[in-house]
């Protein structure tokens, strides 16, 4: 395939932008060559700057869950724009939102909605010290909540992709009140609870991991997790932007059967429009303004083309909950194909999957927590980037991100994957 006018661009985009892009794993750092300029998009499919199609396994990383450019949403942005863009007075449809999210995720009376997962997740915690009353946070390493200070300390995603897990720029202050756990370790959690007694606000937590890959928390881990929260009187916050609304109604509350008390959403929960969200009991989300004392606010919060986006998304997946139960099998289909090549290949793998989560680590071990995760080749996983791309599958372009299947993705797409994979030389 070439891809002559994507590396134009890319030239161009250099001379303005930052690297070119408005987000840092797009530039293809991790696996090298130039990142491909999309041009548009229909179901499962991209279609590039030079007129390659290519099989999307990451659909705009996670939020086109039904493929893109789905009709109902696209019609219901469409709609909605010819009524206006942004008014900054309260809606109609915000309320109509709220109400269809919280009657579909588990332990959640009333919802906020952000721009981004970033926003969301930076509120939250906001949200959780105030009502608690305490400063300190805990969070896993290789966990990505988002690009705000607290979290760039031992971050996953793009942050770890560019080498940058503590970013410069977060000053120590701020560093100091985030304290690490290491995933699907309780014992590592229980050592910094005993050590900061009474001072931590909340637990933070992918609840199935995305951002070092795919990795799943054992059920030990998760259950003990939310015991412990409860006894010291610490917040569980589940950030579920990644596995809300994907991994069913209830998102990971629902697939693991743990409670949360505070959880974050984006992706999905807009549809391809910019949206994040966080909710909780009404109790806790009393504390926000203008309810309560902690401030939080934004120009285009609950912007009406969003919300448009996200409850036409929303409808459709409560309307049709067959669809994670399909995209779960599409996923384990994958998975399947995947394993029986890689096996064949001799190569050291692991494939971790959730529902329509999955990803593979070019390692011998398995994989369970950030550090197990770093191990993966890379150099393998180039080779496997490339050679997928060059055979028409676009994958996540770092070993540390999740693939995110869509339901407009066919089983003879599935099949085509394979057939990618079996032509690579390692
Ligand atoms: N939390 C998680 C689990 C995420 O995966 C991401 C983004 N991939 C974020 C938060 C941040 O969301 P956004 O990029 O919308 O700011």
């Amino acid at each position: 395939m070439l891809y002559q006018r994507s590396s134009a661009l890319f030239a161009e985009a250099q001379k303005y932008i930052p690297g070119g892009v408005n987000s840092p794993v797009r530039a293809f750092k991790a696996v090298g060559g130039d990142p491909i300029f999309v041009k548009k998009a229909k179901g499962a499919y991209l279609y590039d700057e030079d007129g390659n199609k290519l099989i999307d396994y990451i659909a705009s990383w996670g939020p086109l869950i039904l493929g893109h450019a789905h009709e109902p949403v696209i019609n219901a942005v469409i709609e909605k724009a010819k009524q206006g863009t942004s008014f900054g007075m309260p809606t109609e449809i915000e309320t109509q939102l709220a109400q269809l999210a919280v009657s579909m995720v588990p332990n959640i009376d009333k919802i906020r909605f952000v721009n981004s997962g970033t926003e969301a997740c930076m509120s939250a915690v906001r949200l959780a010290r105030g009502y608690t009353g305490k400063d300190k946070i805990i969070k896993f390493a290789g966990c990505y909540h988002g690009h705000s200070d607290s979290f760039l300390i031992q971050a996953g995603s793009g942050a770890v992709t560019f080498g940058s897990p503590n970013s410069p720029g977060v000053t120590q202050g701020t560093a100091k009140d985030t304290l690490l756990a290491k995933y699907n370790d309780l014992e590592s959690v229980r050592e910094l609870v005993a050590a900061n007694k009474g001072e931590i606000a909340t637990v933070i937590i992918e609840p199935v991991a995305g951002n070092m890959g795919c990795i799943i928390p054992s059920d030990e881990f998760i259950k003990g997790l939310r015991e412990l929260c409860t006894e010291e009187g610490i917040l569980l916050l589940f950030d579920e932007v990644m596995t809300g609304f994907r991994l069913g109604k209830g998102g990971a509350q629902e697939a693991l059967g743990i409670d949360a008390d505070i959880v974050c959403f984006g992706k999905v929960i807009g549809g391809g429009l910019p949206v994040g969200a966080f909710a909780a009991r009404a109790e806790i989300m009393s504390h926000l303004a203008p309810e309560g004392p902690v401030y939080q606010a934004g120009t285009l919060s609950g912007n009406p083309l969003a919300m448009a986006a996200g409850l036409a998304m929303l409808t459709e997946l409560n309307n049709n909950p067959e669809v994670f139960e399909s995209l779960a099998k599409k996923t384990a289909y994958l998975h399947e194909g995947l394993d029986a090549v890689l096996k064949e290949k001799e190569i050291p793998y692991q494939i971790n999957r959730f529902g329509s989560m999955i990803s593979v680590h070019f390692t011998e071990d398995e994989v369970v927590d950030f550090e197990s995760s770093a191990k993966g080749n890379n150099d393998t996983f180039k080779k496997y980037f490339h050679g997928m791309l060059e055979n028409g599958i676009y994958l996540p372009p770092s070993a540390f991100e999740s693939y995110f299947l869509n339901d407009a993705l066919t089983y003879d797409d599935i099949d085509a994957t394979v057939a990618a994979l079996k032509k690579i030389e390692f």
